[in-house]
């Protein structure tokens, strides 16, 4: 069993790495915050989502290098991962709920200077009734059918709905950009909104690259700030690197692994690194697409993944370094989306809590 493992936590990587290292590039992060920016008019505000701990990178330390940098509206999914952004942005940024407000919030939405998105008329009611001086936006459901208020629900809300700080409705198909629910969605968020005079958002990452039409006043872009699909112009903004606990020599016809799954072809080497599924890696994007990088060289990941444990072909390396990469520029979180049948923002949000992180 690998040392790393049970000493991992207490060791940060210097020299002689026990612990696989995370790395995540802040710098990346913003620029492409920027190239999103870009996209839209220059009266158009940009926002960062950085729910689900800012996909698993730390919403803290992301939403504070971005407020530094100048970003000035963040959202997160529930109350409490604002009461964290909070604290890193400090008090002028706007912090935006999509929950809206769930039972007990509103003491936490006080006390934090949270924005609930208000997503039913119940949740509208109580919030306007017990904090009636407070900013508040809502969500409007604009065909996805999952958060927001119906059309009918807000119909009778209009009027109260005009002191919003922001309407938002979100697109359930954005990144096909031909699916026609994408237009259906643009024309009935205009209809519930047109002419209440409240600043209005309908784009996340997708819409943000569909056009002009759907930027409204404010986009709110998520994976595509931290590296992922469908912004195809990203910069990667995570390098993962594990370290090799030993190599061994495995002859032709010898197997690897569990349910003796690879089998070797000629005499190789194999090595077996210190990180598996329960870091996030799942099992399946052990299918045989996806490459371990050694000094840039591609080797293939081999066999099962374990729950701690990776075996790669290392064969055709003459010198095998302490540290083989699986996250960098050539291998992206969408490579390991596509090689494990799943999304970018699944492999990214399930990066596991036993890595050294080191913010660039
Ligand atoms: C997650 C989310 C976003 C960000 O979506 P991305 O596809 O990551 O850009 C924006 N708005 C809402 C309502 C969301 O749930």
């Amino acid at each position: 069993m690998a040392q790393s493992i049970d000493l991992g936590e207490w060791l940060w990587p210097i020299g002689g790495m026990t612990q696989a290292t995370l790395t995540i590039d802040t710098d990346a992060i913003f620029a492409n915050w920027q190239a999103l920016d870009a996209k839209s008019a220059p009266d158009v505000e940009t926002g960062a989502v950085v729910k689900a701990d800012g996909y698993g990178l730390d919403a803290g330390r992301v939403a504070g290098a971005l407020a530094s940098r100048g970003v000035r509206s963040f959202f997160v999914a529930v109350a409490e991962e604002g009461i964290a952004v909070r604290k890193a942005v400090g008090n002028d940024p706007d912090i935006y709920v999509f929950s809206g407000m769930m039972l007990t919030d509103a003491s936490v939405m006080r006390e934090h200077n949270l924005i609930p998105l208000l997503n039913a008329p119940e949740q509208f009611a109580r919030y306007r009734a017990e904090l009636p001086d407070a900013p508040f936006g809502v969500q409007l459901d604009s065909g996805m059918n999952r958060l927001g208020m119906e059309a009918d629900e807000f119909a009778p809300l209009r009027g109260d709905a005009g002191d919003a700080r922001l309407i938002i409705s979100h697109l359930a198909c954005a990144d096909e950009p031909d699916h026609p629910q994408n237009t259906a969605q643009l024309a009935a968020f205009r209809a519930l909104t047109d002419g209440l005079g409240v600043r209005r958002s309908l784009a996340a990452t997708g819409g943000t690259l569909l056009g002009a039409d759907y930027h409204f006043d404010l986009c709110r872009p998520g994976i595509g700030l931290y590296g992922g699909a469908p912004f195809g112009d990203a910069r990667a903004v995570v390098k993962l690197e594990v370290p090799v606990i030993q190599t061994r020599t495995v002859m032709e016809n010898e197997t690897v692994g569990y349910a003796a799954h690879w089998v070797a072809k000629r005499n190789s080497r194999v090595a077996t690194i210190a990180a598996g599924y329960a870091d996030g890696l799942i099992r399946a994007m052990g299918g045989g697409a996806v490459k371990l990088f050694a000094n840039g060289v591609p080797c293939p990941l081999i066999g099962r993944v374990s729950m701690d444990l990776i075996t790669v072909d290392v064969t055709d390396v003459d010198d095998v370094p302490d540290q083989l990469e699986l996250l960098n520029e050539t291998q992206t979180v969408d490579d390991l989306a596509d090689a494990a049948g799943t999304i970018g923002y699944e492999i990214l949000t399930s990066l596991g809590a036993r890595y050294a992180r080191v913010y660039s």
